[in-house]
């Protein structure tokens, strides 16, 4: 059904006032101490249709740290770099129950390619001469996708991440003594914390987002970026794994393949809808934000965004 931009702008609004009544529960991340000095209460939602059409709300300008978000990022990397088999002979494809810095998901691998084991596997597969050359080719991926988006390297968060990261670290020594990867542990943890302290505003990612669910073609020129099966198994793995250990029950509330980041970020596909960006950095227990996650779920049912229906 056609409905006035005038329109649609309203029936968002009524979802952000309805969210708000979750604006006050959850705590910032404060595991990586400069995660911990953000506003609080900030917030900001985009939402990128497959169109083009653009709706920004609150403080939509604000660069967050992406987090986990760049998951998302280093398994399409990982993907275009190497076969399918290769992937996910590294990194498997299943859910896990246990937290996103687990060490208990490691078996013969990480569990999936969105906990922290799983991307630092997807981080070592990345191309390139040196981590100075990988970590400027995620960059291009994220320009191209995002059509020259606000984003930038969050210079502090990466120093606060890689002088505290020690799970991290054993994650990567880890798989390092596991065979999953061959190169200097230190190296690869280093590119992974510092894809995670890449900074980006909510229309950028959302952008990012809508190609995901243009099946891979930039939203203008409907150039095609991205492989169509790298999009699927991305949107696909979001759906079963980009909520931590609250995947399942996710996506049976909000019903949008999504992946979270402890930045306080979401990033939500509809495929052939629309990219979805909600920032608002207080967190659940399992590292979700909070009012980000409810106002995907209050989206999904008022604008018919829910996948299964
Ligand atoms: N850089 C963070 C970490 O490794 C990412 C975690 C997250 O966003 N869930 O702990």
């Amino acid at each position: 059904m056609f409905m006035k931009r005038e329109d649609i702008e309203k029936r968002i609004l009524e979802c952000i006032e309805k969210s708000k009544k979750y604006k006050e529960v959850g705590e910032v991340a404060s595991y990586i101490p400069e995660l911990s000095n953000v506003d609080k209460d900030a917030f900001a939602l985009s939402i990128v249709t497959t169109s083009g059409d653009i709706y920004n709300f609150g403080e939509s300008e604000k660069i967050f740290s992406v987090q986990s978000i760049s998951k998302i990022f280093t398994l399409i990397m990982a993907l275009k770099d190497n076969t399918i088999e290769e992937v996910f002979s590294k990194v498997g494809t299943e859910p896990t129950k246990y937290e996103f810095n687990s060490l208990i998901p490691i078996e013969q691998r990480a569990a999936n390619p969105f906990i922290n084991a799983g991307a630092i596997t997807t981080t070592s597969m990345i191309f390139g001469k040196n981590k100075e050359e990988k970590f400027e080719r995620v960059i291009e991926l994220i320009d191209e996708m995002s059509q020259g988006g606000n984003f930038s390297f969050m210079e502090d968060i990466y120093k606060s991440e890689i002088s505290t990261t020690d799970r991290n670290r054993a994650i990567a020594y880890y798989l390092k003594s596991k065979n999953i990867f061959d190169q200097n542990a230190d190296e690869v943890l280093d590119l992974y914390v510092r894809i995670c302290a890449i900074g980006a505003n909510v229309e950028t990612l959302a952008r990012f987002g809508a190609v995901l669910a243009n099946e891979g073609f930039d939203i203008d020129s409907s150039n095609l970026i991205i492989p169509q099966n790298i999009v699927q198994m991305t949107i696909a793995q979001m759906a079963s794994c980009g909520m931590y250990e609250t995947s399942g029950e996710y996506l049976m509330k909000v019903g949008i393949p999504s992946k979270s980041g402890v930045g306080g970020g979401i990033l939500g596909v509809v495929p052939n809808k629309c990219g979805i960006c909600v920032y608002s950095p207080r967190l659940d227990k399992s590292g979700n934000s909070v009012v980000g996650k409810n106002l995907l779920k209050i989206l999904s049912a008022d604008l018919g965004l829910n996948i299964f229906l």
